[in-house]
């Protein structure tokens, strides 16, 4: 992977990499999924695919459990094949289902915040990769979604948690386009 922006802040470490990130050597890889876990298209068929069976199998059984996974909440599966250890899943806000932009901004920050602090709290990773999370299929512009991903990202780094293990925060792009609005917007942030 190429990396292109590090950033260090209290001891942590904020990258942004053009790469798959399905094959990322952390311990959390995070997946833009849908409220059903259901992944049939963009990173989350590309998660299940390199996972194999495990991560629809474990999915689906949450939601039988549990019920849908609300926007901006987080939980997580086993990650099968890939080389990380752990799957956290958070479901996006959809661009068009709000009139309110100030809703999706502060639904997408919520859930990065929310999955930064269920990586070190519930499963103490010490590195994570994330991807362009509603930047996809649910339409958010890139530029709002990365802005909202930097505050997220700030928000956990200027005040993180008693005994935090995170030491390597990354955000994995595997589009070109999207991966430059990244750096322009990660740049100068941490
Ligand atoms: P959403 O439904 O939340 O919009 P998508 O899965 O459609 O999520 O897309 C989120 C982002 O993930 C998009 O920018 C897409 O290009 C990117 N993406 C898709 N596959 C991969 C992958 N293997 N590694 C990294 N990013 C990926």
């Amino acid at each position: 992977d190429e990396k292109h922006f590090v950033g260090t802040v209290s001891d942590i470490t904020i990258s942004v990499y053009e790469g798959d990130l399905t094959q990322e050597k952390v311990d959390v890889v995070v997946n833009a999924a849908n409220e059903r876990l259901y992944h049939a298209g963009g990173v989350a068929l590309a998660i299940s695919e390199a996972g194999g069976q495990k991560i629809q199998k474990e999915s689906s059984e949450y939601v039988t459990k549990h019920g849908t996974l609300p926007i901006g909440q987080a939980m997580h599966t086993g990650a099968g094949k890939m080389p990380c250890k752990y799957v956290i899943h958070t479901v996006g806000p959809k661009w068009k289902d709000h009139a309110d932009k100030e809703t999706v901004q502060s639904q997408l920050y919520e859930a990065l915040f929310n999955v930064l602090h269920y990586a070190a709290n519930r499963l103490k990773a010490r590195s994570i990769a994330i991807p362009a999370i509603s930047a996809g299929i649910y339409g958010v512009p890139v530029d709002i979604c990365a802005v909202q991903l930097v505050l997220a990202t700030q928000k956990f780094v200027q005040s993180p948690p008693a005994n935090n293990t995170l030491r390597d925060i990354r955000f994995v792009n595997i589009d070109g386009q999207i991966n430059s609005a990244f750096v322009r917007v990660f740049s100068g942030s941490f």
